[in-house]
């Protein structure tokens, strides 16, 4: 063996050493992460872990794992020994982990043709045996925003999910050759991690009801058979991608014991949720406006008026007719629970509350209540808001336009030739390329944006807060980029361009707002259509 390949096999090997230990990190950090009132416990092993780290990674001379390292030991130092984690450092900590994973990920990730733009966190794994059909999917899902590598065997594939935990994994049935390999390594895989990661499986080959229920029972959430082409796979894909954004649910706690209600308001935070606690009934109103809560819960019995009372006023406003109410008692007697409810609530729980019982009914509750309230103001097709949701909340921001005196933005688009699409590749190719420019505006578009489905192939978007010359920049950065994205159609691919209008809100109403934004729309049209155009131009 030459000098040279000896040095490269000695540097392999203590640069396995040092990724080994970026996982041991990367390890620690989950565990810290996944219960807030042990994390303490493992604050020791953190501090152990990183010293390793960064020494190894010094004398090993892997410079990006040693600033990483170091500066998260900088980091934790601010956070005293034994008490909670400060709630601004986790943020920061994630960062830095992210970047050590990124420098111990495999190649593909950092081979992508083009530099990361606002990726999510955590990426998507594509384990397919066609590795061509893998990278045109990575193309596409790029331009989502989404973070996504491809494997070609299933060993890489273990030990980067290992390193970073992904968010979905897209894997072939018999991905790595054997006929049920790549099932066996999810199998495998998922036993290492104690929430399962969302699986989409798919097969040309086995349907069997017994490979798809070995899927299902290690996390398959879904299971294409035969295999479906790249659009289908992208809203899928998106859809497990979602979950893990969902808002914490708001709820609201009228309670006149105050120890009582600061130990709700422990048990809701813990679990993630948003509690805003009152222990005066009076407080009621300004609580519900101030507020806005999903959930209510009541104490039956306080000074003054009972929780039933509060029920039915509550229930007077139209616009908490269906917000889900709980009553909270230490009455047992089930005449008079039933009584309770027969006046406006939906829940009974019994004091002293199972906080495990309380949040899974407040789970359960918010779920139903969010899905309802969905089926009024969302639209089918897209899941963006509907015409009178978004208008309505056209309305609001305008209010609220006013009392902040700040500058808000009303955009409308329409997608060219849309007829054109629909004649020539059919109504369902149709639909997918309305859902892919609605998934393309939840991704580019600020959480604060509101984005709603007009009509047929209409959107319009409400940019609170925001600059005409803003809104402008990003909806043409959006436009440009809408129009490189390949829509599929069974083995042919076709481009997309929107017009769009926009006006900003010049102390008017949303109705006079919208005329404008509308007329600019229609003049974008006639310009040549692919541009976007302001009332003001
Ligand atoms: P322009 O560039 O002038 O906007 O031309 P266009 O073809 O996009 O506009 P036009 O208003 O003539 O046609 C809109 C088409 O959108 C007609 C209608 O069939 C189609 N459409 C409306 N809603 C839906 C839908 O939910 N799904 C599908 N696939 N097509 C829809
Ligand atoms: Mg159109
Ligand atoms: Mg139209």
């Amino acid at each position: 063996m030459s000098d040279d390949t000896q040095k490269d096999k000695l540097r392999q090997h203590f640069a396995r050493r040092v990724t080994t230990q970026a996982r041991v990190v990367l390890d620690t950090w989950q565990k810290i992460q996944a219960s807030p009132e042990t994390a303490a416990a493992w604050q020791t092993d953190f501090h152990t872990a990183l010293d390793k780290l960064v020494r190894y990674a010094r004398r090993f001379d892997m410079e990006k794992h040693a600033a990483a390292g170091q500066r998260l030991t900088e980091q934790l130092a601010q956070w005293p020994t034994g008490a909670a984690m400060p709630a601004l450092l986790q943020p920061q900590i994630q960062d830095t982990l992210d970047e050590l994973s990124r420098s111990t990920l495999r190649r593909t990730d950092q081979d992508l043709a083009e530099p990361p733009r606002t990726y999510r966190r955590t990426p998507v794994y594509i384990a397919l045996s066609n590795s061509e059909m893998a990278n045109r999917l990575i193309k596409q899902l790029e331009f989502f925003g989404f973070r996504a590598a491809a494997f070609e065997s299933p060993e890489p594939l273990l030990a980067a999910c290992a390193m970073h935990k992904p968010e979905t994994i897209l894997i072939d049935v018999g991905f790595g050759g054997a006929p049920t390999k790549g099932l066996e390594t999810v199998e495998q895989l998922q036993k290492r991690h104690e929430t399962s990661i969302p699986v989409i499986f798919m097969s040309d080959e086995d349907g069997s009801i017994e490979t798809r229920l070995r899927a299902s029972r290690c996390g398959g959430e879904e299971y294409f058979y035969p295999a479906v082409d790249p659009g289908q796979l992208i809203e899928k894909i998106e859809a497990y991608t979602h979950g893990n954004t969902v808002e914490p649910y708001r709820v609201l706690v009228l309670d006149d014991s105050r120890a009582q209600a600061k130990f709700m308001e422990t048990v809701l935070k813990k679990a993630g949720m948003k509690a805003h606690i009152i222990t005066d009934p009076m407080q009621i109103i300004h609580a519900l406006e101030q507020f806005s809560p999903e959930i209510i819960i009541l104490d039956m019995y306080m000074p003054g008026c009972t929780g039933m009372e509060i029920a039915r006023v509550i229930r007077q406003q139209d616009r908490f007719h269906s917000v889900p109410i709980i009553y909270l008692s230490a009455e047992d007697d089930v005449g008079k629970q039933l009584h309770a409810m027969s006046l406006g609530g939906d829940d009974f729980l019994t004091k002293p509350i199972d906080p495990k019982h309380l949040v899974a009914t407040l789970h359960n509750r918010g779920r139903r209540a969010r899905s309802l309230l969905a089926l009024m103001i969302r639209d089918s097709l897209t899941g963006l808001y509907n015409h009178t949701h978004t208008l309505h909340l056209l309305e609001q921001e305008i209010v609220k336009a006013r009392q902040k005196q700040r500058p808000l933005c009303y955009a409308m688009l329409d997608i060219d030739y849309f007829k054109k699409v629909n004649d020539t590749y059919g109504h369902p190719i149709g639909d997918r390329v309305l859902r892919s420019l609605s998934m393309f505006l939840k991704q580019r578009l600020r959480k604060t944006d509101h984005i709603g489905r007009y009509g047929g192939e209409e959107f319009a978007i409400i940019f609170p807060g925001t600059r005409e010359s803003d809104a402008r920049a990003v909806l043409n950065d959006i436009r440009e980029r809408f129009s490189q994205l390949n829509q599929p159609a069974g083995d042919r691919e076709f481009n997309v361009t929107f017009s769009c209008g926009i006006a900003s809100w010049d102390n008017e109403s949303a109705q006079v707002l919208c005329e404008r934004a509308d007329r600019a729309l229609y003049r974008a049209k006639g310009e040549g259509r692919n541009c976007v155009l302001s009332a003001q131009d």
